[in-house]
């Protein structure tokens, strides 16, 4: 049966499980069992399908996109998710051919090198629009983000945790909270979208200093990262985290405890972040400690009872709010900036007057230049173009469907206006998946530089804005840090 909330953000999620090689962490709670990936359990869903075939990134992959087409998922736009211990700390040439075994596996058929393999996706049936690695902070600098870069990842996993160096000493996690200021600055300026993990009920924390140190990854500039996946802490049958809580040394929070936390921290959290996941997905026969049940439904009820709600994009996304009953409106485009790791993000969305979401732009100005690219004066970056929505297959168009109705179009055309007009930046850059690349190109007038797609902004400073758009770009408020509702461009109604 076709799980229908798979594929409601827009693109067809695909898990790929590496080999269980070795993690260089020691972090005391993560399930280590042998033959298995590190930090996974082994009866995950994907871990069964990894360990099914050897880890073989291929076959897990064929396996993945003819299941997903069988229970009627589009599998022509594909976000890979490249699971398993810390895969940028793996032998190089294991992760080398793992990435181009991973494209292989989607172009149906053998390339020579990763680039031709990339090269050949960016117009084949099923493109990658999204590659997510996870990683460790302190495995997260210049020579991984190269890599990165090389590999065609769009999106990275910083494993966060907390933001507390003694926390971080107590529970042997290795890298400190400059790490991971670090790390977010260089990805976020080389145009990742960068999702934290994050995990209340650490040992050494508090509920009260959870939620202080909550608040401080969205009133701290260096954090404030793109979406969260809140872990609360489990004791994992195994781990060192098992013995101290036998002996005592260790005690989660009460359930009660921790989703009330859970449900004040999804009230705090801006309206820039998804909060993709609550918690992990590690079998309750594997747990001896903390929460076992999904809390997302519970977070939920707990907010409404106490009158406050989650403003994140996945709680506004239009497809789930459509499946849930909303009453959905007319969408207005709607721009907030915020500082963040040295930069300006300028995050522009279309919503409703319910603030229910139907596309968005993430875009970065920053005077850093990227290697290769830009050099003098501002550079733009946008780090995601996203429209949500049951995904529209790329040949179709659907009465009802947020997808391809022009959204996109008038998010990337105000962003190219506000960087040309309002802060004179030369070059649009652009981070993109291999398979939206063509996208970029065929419609935009965008060309392949290195691993980016770049255009020119130069003539456009000098166009004669749309009213509407000339609106948007210069009402006063767009200066501030407030939201403000500019008219919607034509495009978007058709
Ligand atoms: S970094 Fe992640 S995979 Fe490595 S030991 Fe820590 S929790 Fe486990
Ligand atoms: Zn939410």
């Amino acid at each position: 049966m076709k799980k229908f909330t798979r594929t409601i953000s827009g693109v067809t999620p695909v898990a790929v499980m590496t080999l269980p090689l070795k993690c260089p962490g020691q972090c005391i709670y993560c399930p280590t069992y042998l033959a298995i990936p590190q930090s996974y359990t082994p009866e995950s869903p994907a871990v069964l399908r990894g360990r099914k075939f050897g880890y073989d990134a291929k076959k897990q992959i064929e396996l993945r996109l003819k299941v997903l087409s069988e229970m009627g998922h589009p599998t022509d736009k594909i976000e890979l998710i490249v699971m398993g211990g810390t895969f940028l700390a793996f032998p190089r040439d294991y992760q080398y051919q793992f990435i181009k075994d991973c494209f292989d596996a989607l172009n149906g058929e053998e390339s020579t090198t990763l680039e031709a393999a990339k090269k050949i996706n960016e117009t084949v049936n099923h493109r990658c629009t999204g590659l997510c690695i996870e990683t460790r902070p302190d495995w997260c600098r210049q020579e991984e983000i190269d890599r990165m870069l090389e590999f065609g990842t769009t999106r990275v996993e910083l494993g966060v945790q907390t933001l507390n160096d003694e926390i971080y000493r107590v529970v042997r996690r290795g890298h400190t909270v400059e790490d991971v200021v670090k790390a977010t600055t260089l990805l976020k300026e080389h145009g990742f979208k960068v999702h934290y993990h994050w995990m209340p009920g650490l040992p050494g924390s508090t509920p009260e200093e959870d939620l202080e140190l909550s608040q401080r990854l969205f009133d701290d500039a260096r954090f404030r990262p793109d979406g969260l996946k809140l872990y609360p802490t489990m004791v994992v049958a195994g781990t060192e985290l098992e013995k101290w809580y036998r002996d005592g040394r260790y005690q989660p929070y009460d359930d009660e405890t921790m989703i009330n936390l859970i449900a004040e921290i999804k009230s705090i959290v801006p309206k820039y972040v998804r909060i993709s996941r609550v918690l992990r997905d590690i079998p309750a026969k594997f747990i001896v400690g903390g929460l076992k049940d999904s809390l997302r439904d519970i977070a939920k009820q707990r907010m409404k009872q106490q009158g406050t709600e989650c403003r994140c994009i996945r709680c506004r996304e239009y497809g789930h709010r459509a499946r849930e009953g909303w009453e959905i409106g007319e969408p207005k485009m709607v721009r907030m900036d915020y500082e963040a790791s040295g930069g300006k993000e300028i995050f522009l969305s279309f919503e409703d007057e319910n603030e229910t979401l139907f596309g968005l732009l993430r875009m970065r100005i920053q005077s850093q230049p990227i290697a290769g690219l830009g050099a003098n004066g501002n550079l733009a970056v946008i780090r995601e173009l996203h429209i949500y929505g049951p995904e529209v297959p790329l040949s179709q168009r659907k009465p009802n469907a947020a997808q391809h109705k022009g959204l996109g179009k008038a998010l990337l055309r105000e962003a190219e206006l506000i960087a040309a007009n309002m802060f004179q930046a030369q070059w649009m850059i652009i981070l993109s998946g291999v398979g939206a690349k063509e996208y970029y190109r065929s419609e935009f007038g965008y060309r392949s530089q290195g691993d980016y797609m770049v255009k020119g902004l130069a003539r456009m400073a000098k166009v004669n804005l749309h009213p509407a758009q000339s609106a948007s770009v210069w009402h006063p408020q767009c200066q501030s840090d407030e939201l403000s509702h500019a008219a919607l461009p034509s495009v978007s109604r058709q």
